[in-house]
Formats: structure tokens, sequence, C-alpha cells
């Protein structure tokens, strides 16, 4: 699709509508001339060359890429109108889009009830999750993975209740059996599984807990914010085919979170949170004399801690998934592209002389380290170090991550590997953009060049 095109078609529409309620002249303490405009319109642009290109098939950095351009048409002609998404006065239109898009979710997931919203990020997705457990567990803490993001432990000590991370085995995932030696002391109320960590896409063992569910009476909440669309790929047949096990299981679990601005194709803005059990609502009832209420059913802003709500963001998920939805034969084929890449990079990696793979990818984060002599930890974090910095400048420049791997994964990986460190940096690269399956050989050979390899001639 043409984007120019369908932006000056989506600023049309708008002012097609707007031209229905009669005309009226802007304020003149707004308007704002051509030409002054073009001058800081100049600046602007050249001041936000000053980024990474995250939408090129070089950048393998972190989880970052431009929206699809459904997503930025939607986008742009419902922020035209402007509607918060606070309550139904607050547009309509974009109240039944948010309503419709989660419920997606909810059926992507397997959810047979549901009460969920749209989020403005995975961080208040999450705090809204916890903030839920804590009312139905008062004064029971949370365990997550040594593994899950930053925001459980921060969140825990925003609500005040307490936060226990569980060690993690060889391949980033929650061990359970750590888990059930802490849930027995009764100290737990609720489990945050991790659906793909932020640092290597590992994915907790969902299906397990389960049963700690029933043993414990715990509350299980499934930190889906960047693996979720990978339930997409639980048990397809190709190469992209995931176990479809730890997926499933997310549809009996209370609560799940999950980020559409990471690999649902939207801009920054859009994360989500979906119940289980709608009765959870009665903990967001609050009584806004601000609020006129147009309808009996709850409304966003009667199950949302955020009040204000970008109703823009709604429309833009809408629009897309209208297009490309949440199904294995839509967004399921952007995912299998990114996780055909990861894998046959590990493949490349596993061959070659001048890399190591820290650890096999399970989704399409790939984690690995120049091969060094001496085999020590300092070695490995300085080569790696060197390989983001060198890959940046020069001719063909290639955009990398790095992750900071302890001594103790370290060694739970690669015992060969001296430990003469608390830790190591290894590099990281998200394969998140579908077009990394036609790259990722050249990519490859890029960073093996960086590290130093010399193809034998
Ligand atoms: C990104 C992420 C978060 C935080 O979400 P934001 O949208 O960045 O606030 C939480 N958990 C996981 C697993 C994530 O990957």
């Amino acid at each position: 699709m043409d984007l120019q095109h369908w932006l000056g078609r989506a600023a049309d529409a708008v002012e097609q509508w707007a031209g229905t309620f009669g005309p009226y002249r802007p304020h003149p303490s707004l308007l704002v001339d051509d030409d002054r405009f073009a001058a800081v319109f100049e600046e602007f642009t050249g001041r936000l060359k000053d980024n990474y290109p995250f939408f090129h098939p070089s950048y393998v950095g972190q989880m970052l890429k431009p929206p699809h351009p459904a997503a930025v048409v939607g986008y742009l002609a419902a922020m035209l109108v402007n509607p918060n998404n606070h309550a139904l006065d607050g547009g309509p239109a974009t109240a039944r889009m948010e309503r419709e898009a989660v419920a997606q979710l909810a059926a992507m997931f397997g959810y047979d009830t549901h009460l969920g919203h749209l989020t403005t990020s995975g961080t208040i997705a999450n705090l809204e999750a916890l903030f839920v457990a804590r009312e139905l567990h008062p004064g029971q803490g949370v365990a997550y993975s040594q593994d899950a993001h930053y925001t459980h432990g921060r969140m825990c000590r925003v609500l005040g209740i307490e936060g226990h991370p569980v060690p993690t085995d060889e391949r980033g995932r929650m061990a359970l059996d750590a888990l059930e030696e802490l849930l027995r002391t009764g100290r737990v109320g609720t489990v945050v599984l991790t659906a793909g960590t932020t640092g290597l896409g590992a994915v907790d063992p969902v299906h397990q807990a389960l049963a700690l569910k029933e043993r414990h009476g715990v509350r299980l909440h499934v930190d889906a914010a960047y693996g979720g669309f990978f339930t997409l790929l639980a048990g397809a047949s190709g190469p992209e085919g995931l176990p479809p096990e730890p997926w499933r299981a997310i549809a009996r679990c209370d609560s799940v979170v999950i980020d559409p601005h990471k690999h649902g194709l939207q801009p920054y803005g859009c994360g989500a949170v979906l119940f289980r059990d709608p009765e959870v609502g009665r903990f967001y009832l609050h009584d806004s004399p601000y609020t006129y209420f147009t309808s009996a059913e709850l409304h966003l802003g009667e199950i949302s801690l955020e009040c204000s709500r970008a109703g823009a963001a709604a429309a833009a998920l809408w629009l897309t998934f209208r297009l490309i939805p949440p199904t294995p034969a839509g967004l399921g084929s952007v995912l299998a592209a990114g996780r055909r890449a990861a894998l046959r990079w590990a493949e490349l990696i596993t061959a070659s002389d001048a890399l190591e793979l820290y650890q096999q990818p399970e989704l399409d984060i790939v984690g690995y380290f120049p091969t060094v002599e001496p085999a020590t930890l300092s070695a490995v974090d300085t080569a790696s170090a060197r390989v983001l910095a060198d890959g940046m400048t020069g001719p063909a420049p290639v955009f990398l991550s790095t992750l900071r791997a302890d001594r103790e994964a370290f060694a739970a990986r690669h015992p060969g590997i001296t430990a003469d460190a608390d830790g190591a940096r290894v590099l990281r690269s998200v394969l998140m953009k579908p077009e990394a399956e036609q790259h990722v050989e050249r990519v490859h050979a890029r960073v093996e060049q960086l590290a130093g390899f010399r193809r034998p001639t």
C-alpha cells in the first residue's frame, strides 16, 4: 500500500466528516504560516536523522521496528479526531474498535471469557495484573523468574508486596522445583510466568505450572508482552512450529499481558491486559464525577487504571487486524519468517569458527559471542563489545545489541569458558522483521568478519 496516498485519503476522510458540522474559523493564536513552519520542519527532520535504521534488515539489535503502514494510517486518521478511550463519551467508534481488537486477542489465547483492554505499555498492563492479583491474595507476594522483565520486581515495590525471583534453568526458563519449594512457604499468592523473556525469548513451562495452581492455590499470570503472538506458531507444521503445550496453557491461566507495539505491528503506546474472569472488574470501580455514562456495561474507563488513553492506538490495531489478523495465516506468517531466520542463523553460527551460539533460540532472538582465545569471560565481554561498536561504523554497518549474562548463567551453558569475571556481555539479535529471512546470511557474514574471521582463500 502507498503510504503517501493513504495518509492523504485519511486526512480527506476526516476533513469531510468535520465539514458536516458547519464552518468555523480557527483562532488566530493558533495560526502558523508555512514559511515559519518550513524552517522549523527543516530543523526537525534534520534532528530525526539521529536514529538507528530500525526498519532496515541491517538492524538486528533490540526489539524495534516501524509500525505497519495500515497502523500508521489508522493512527493518523483517528488522531485527527483525537478520541480518548477512557469512556464511551470520549469516542464511541474507537471504544468499540478497542473491544473488538481485544476480543481478537482473547480468542487468539483461547480465552472463553475475558475482561480486558489496551494499555499504554506492557509495564502498565503488568501493573494492572499484579494489582488485581494483590487484591485477590492480600498479604502474599509474587514470584517471577530471575530472567523475567525487571518491571515485576519494580511493580511489586510500587504495590507494596514482596517480590520473589526464582532461579532459571540452562535455557533461561523458570525452574519449577525451586518455585515449588518457595510456594510451600505460603508466602506467594501469584506466580508470573514469562512466555518469551525479553533477553533471549525463553518460554517458561506454563503448562507444568498449572499443576502448582491446583496444589498451592496460587494465581497464574502470564507475561507474554514480547512473546504473546508466538501463540500463532504453536503446533505449526514447518520448522517455525513451536511446542504447543505452554501456549495452549495460557488459556487456563488467570491473566495475560501482550504488547501489540512489539510483535503486533503497532506504534508505541499499545499494550494489553486480559483477565479470564470478568468479575475482577469490581477492583477497578470508581465513582468519577467527570465522566458521564452512556452505557450500562462497564466501559473502558471503568476497567483501566489509566484514565486518558489514545483512541488512535485502538484504531490502528483494529485496522491492522482487519488486514493481518492475529491468526496463524495472518500475523503468524510474519512471525514465522523471523523465527525461521533465527533458526537459520543459529545453524550458521554453530557451523562457524568465528562465533559461538550462547543458547538455541526458542523464538526469534539469537544470543551469540565471538570465539575468543584464551576462552575467558573477560575476553568474551571485550570481544562482544568491540563487535557491537565496530558493527555500527564503517561501510557495511550492522546494528546488534548486547546482553549481560552472569557467571552462573554462562557456566550452565558453556562450562568450558573460564569464569574470570562476574559475567560477560554476549551479542543479541532480535529478528522481528520478516525480511530477516532474506538477509540473515549476509548479516551473518558481516558479523563473522567483525569477529575477526578470515575465510580461507
Ligand atoms: C517489553 C516487555 C515488558 C515491558 O513492556 P513495555 O511495553 O516496554 O512497557 C514486560 N515484560 C516483557 C516480557 C517484555 O518483553
